[in-house]
């Protein structure tokens, strides 16, 4: 039996056939017209389906930016605007630590922003810290001054999060207190294993110069085990690559110490510079 009913949304005539028994089961609990039971005809329902999804997605979205810092602009990815490549890279090998070097306006920033949302989406629970390198220092240097508390805060969040995310590396010049407690997070985090993702629209051997003696002599740490960007484009990247090598913790000279630098091993052809392309091999 045909019955008809007006979508409540768009007011299109809805028509649906129910075989005679249901009609009549309907009827004995007092629904002489079945199609009252339907709100909405098909196209509305999709929309509506597809308008809830939507809503979800923005929703978790900015769950995902105020937890993390991510700016939520950067969470959602256009691949006719944005670096597939640079993105593959970041996908691939985003269980490690990277170091992203390229020109201002390649997409740097998009693509961590983008490729860490998809992580936490996939990870529940997964804590994530995106800094603007720049902000963070500022914020440090200015906290330090009036708020030791709240400073040592985002200190100890910076160290025990799952991936930490500084953007624009080498920006400024790192000289201050803030610049210290940024060392002493990569330092830590360094000896925990915790990957980091870093950008910078700079080299190794620009950076160098441009963080100062301490950072250079950290940075020279860390590119054990940092993945580099220039390296993958370079089509110089292993497929997979061996754990490194954890050393106790007490063997470990602090990266504090002056001669540091004097005592580091050199490696041939690449003494006291950073070099960020030699590091994945
Ligand atoms: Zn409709």
């Amino acid at each position: 039996m045909i019955f008809e009913k007006k979508c409540e949304t768009c007011g299109e005539i809805i028509r649906v056939d129910y075989p005679d028994d249901t009609v009549r089961c309907l009827a004995e609990f007092g629904v002489p017209n079945p199609a009252d039971m339907l709100r909405n005809c098909d196209g509305c329902l999709v929309k509506w389906e597809a308008k809830r999804r939507e809503d979800y997605q923005r929703k978790q979205e900015m769950l995902i930016a105020q937890a993390s810092g991510i700016p939520i602009e950067r969470t959602q990815w256009d691949s006719e605007k944005g670096n597939n490549e640079l993105l593959c890279f970041v996908k691939g090998y985003g269980d490690n630590s990277l170091f992203i070097a390229d020109r201002y306006g390649e997409g740097k920033t998009w693509a961590v922003c983008h490729a860490a949302s998809v992580l936490i989406f996939k990870n529940n629970g997964l804590v994530v810290k995106y800094w603007l390198v720049a902000d963070l220092l500022a914020t440090l240097s200015s906290l330090y001054g009036e708020n030791m508390r709240e400073a040592e805060k985002i200190v100890r969040e910076l160290k025990e999060c799952d991936l930490l995310i500084l953007d624009d590396f080498g920006k400024e010049k790192i000289t201050d207190r803030g610049g210290e407690a940024l060392f002493r997070v990569l330092d830590s985090r360094y000896v925990s294993g915790k990957r980091t993702w870093i950008t910078s629209n700079f080299n190794g051997n620009e950076l160098s110069e441009k963080i100062g003696e301490r950072g250079d002599a950290i940075l020279r740490r860390l590119r054990e085990k940092f993945f580099s960007w220039n390296h993958y484009k370079a089509g110089k990247l292993p497929e997979k690559r061996a754990p490194a090598k954890q050393e106790p913790r007490e063997a470990r000279k602090p990266y504090l110490e002056t001669d540091y630098l004097e005592n580091a091993p050199e490696e041939a052809g690449n003494t006291a510079e950073i070099d960020f392309e030699a590091s994945a091999v």
